[in-house]
């Protein structure tokens, strides 16, 4: 029996398989079938179909349990702008939902079709269009490891990039992501000035091609692809520096924030800072840094190498010791043990683990220590440094022992009365998983670019509820 706390928590049914009309589906099979000597994929295969419809949302038991029959009844994967713009008509005339798709590693089921329809699948979509020092343009389905490629000959990288830095999408992670490595420095993807603009298409019986520049463009950012296709993206770059990635060791989390915070307040250039507690580090193997016998806890920096010296000696201050230090690479880094990375490595050791996010409130040990008192070893630090709205700030990504809908439900209500900001991770709307609230500028863009609601149907709680009060 699940408690009123948890079904406000997670307000949602779960969903049947096949709830679309299927001769209407076989009917835009049929209007894009001759693209298919052009490069686009109509995909027939059931398996693939339903590997296609999942993202990974099973960080979620919630989720997991609520969206597992969800499945498209056809995946399409064009290879130009134009055919994406065939899809989105077939649709429209059909009247066919569509659920965008990059690299589906989204951890929140928002690639997953509710409705079934059509996943519009953007991986064929991969051109650079333009690279310099300052900005670049690249198509929605580049991975963010190939916009990276681009740029280097520049002296530049990107500012912001999700720990799936070498599968994710440009046009996914901005879509559906948030923030993750550079956020130390550059905030999160919705702070002005992260996204330059973006080229959309619309869904309608006769398409439109839009750019939109600056604010124009932040309705559709973080929206799921609710309201309206992305098909390429402009952004400010960063400079390229020498990264060096370190492992350090901290004898308590108290000892790792101490020195986390006298980096993130010290004049050097840094990318990355997390800190995970005993119990992480004791799960993660790779975060021992070989030397099991140092317990205690470890803190991840992506720093400049010009900036070694100031860390050694803010280490020397706090009884930090270096574990590990190498230049920062595309495979094999320590990227990929941070973000949610971290809960990845988890569960792959114990599934019982699941997760929450939120901001702690600017001075964060009394809601640290609180939390860790109710929980007990049922929960388990791990932080990341950022930067909100100008300040140095913490985000939270514990891991949480799962025991059922309910305790999750008050895990979470105990954290947001200790003055954190909660961004919960185990429900399908833009606006449950963010602040709660319904941003009229979201649902105006889907109006204007999306008028029959065909994108992501069920996924954006603004567009739901303007249609319970019309
Ligand atoms: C191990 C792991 C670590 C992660 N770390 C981070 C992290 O550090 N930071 C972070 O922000 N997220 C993180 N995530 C979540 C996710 O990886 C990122 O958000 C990622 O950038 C999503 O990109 P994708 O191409 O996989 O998008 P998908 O998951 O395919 O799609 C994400 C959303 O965008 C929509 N969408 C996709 N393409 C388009 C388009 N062209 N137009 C309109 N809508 C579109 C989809 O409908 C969906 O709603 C992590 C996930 C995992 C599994």
């Amino acid at each position: 029996m699940t408690s009123a706390s948890a079904r406000a928590a997670f307000p949602f049914p779960p969903v049947g398989p096949r709830r679309h009309d299927p001769a209407a589906v076989a009917a835009v099979a049929q209007a894009l079938a001759p693209l298919a000597a052009e490069g686009l994929r109509l995909v027939a295969n059931p398996e693939e179909r339903r590997r296609l419809s999942r993202d990974a949302y099973d960080y979620s038991p919630v989720l997991t349990a609520r969206l597992a029959a969800a499945e498209a009844e056809l995946v399409v994967r064009p290879v130009t702008v134009e055919q994406v713009k065939a899809v989105a008509a077939a649709c429209a005339r059909h009247h066919v939902p569509i659920t965008m798709r990059g690299a589906g590693t989204g951890n929140y089921g928002q690639a997953v079709p509710l409705l079934g329809g059509v996943l519009l699948t953007m991986t064929g979509l991969q051109a650079v269009r333009s690279a310099t020092a300052d900005r670049f343009t690249a198509e929605a389905g580049c991975r963010l490891v190939a916009v990276d490629e681009a740029l280097a000959p520049h002296g530049a990288e990107q500012r912001l990039l999700p720990s799936t830095y070498r599968t994710a999408t440009i046009g996914g992670f901005v879509a559906g992501g948030s923030g993750g490595i550079g956020s130390v420095g550059w905030g999160f993807l919705r702070d002005p000035g992260n996204v330059l603009g973006m080229e959309i298409v619309t869904v309608e019986p006769q398409p439109r091609r839009h750019q939109l520049m600056g604010d124009a463009a932040v309705p559709l950012n973080h929206a799921y692809g609710t309201n309206g296709i992305i098909v390429a993206l402009t952004m400010p770059t960063a400079p390229l520096r020498r990264w060096q990635e370190l492992l350090v060791a901290a004898p308590s989390l108290d000892h790792g924030l101490a020195l986390a915070d006298q980096l993130c307040t010290a004049a050097l250039p840094i990318k990355e800072l997390s800190l995970y507690d005993q119990q992480i580090t004791a799960m993660v193997r790779p975060l021992r840094g070989g030397v099991a016998a140092i317990g205690g806890c470890r803190l991840i920096a992506v720093v400049a190498a010009e900036a070694m010296e100031t860390v050694k000696e803010a280490l020397a201050q706090h009884s930090g010791q270096l574990l590990l230090q190498r230049p920062q690479t595309v495979v094999g880094s320590l990227r990929e043990l941070t973000w949610n990375h971290t809960t990845l490595h988890a569960r792959a050791a114990d599934p019982a683990w699941t997760y929450l996010q939120f901001l702690l409130p600017p001075e964060p040990a009394a809601a640290l220590q609180a939390l860790s008192r109710h929980q007990g070893d049922g929960l388990a630090w791990h932080l990341e440094a950022v930067r909100s709205q100008g300040e140095a700030r913490w985000a939270a990504l514990p891991l949480l022992r799962w025991q059922g809908a309910d305790a999750l439900a008050e895990a979470m209500e105990t954290a947001q009365d200790l003055g954190c900001t909660l961004f919960n991770p185990h429900v399908i709307t833009v606006e449950d998983g963010g602040l709660g609230v319904v941003d009229a500028d979201q649902v105006q863009a889907k109006q204007a670019y999306d008028p029959a609601g065909l994108l992501n149907p069920g996924k954006l709680r603004g567009w739901l509820e303007r249609g319970a009060s019309a």
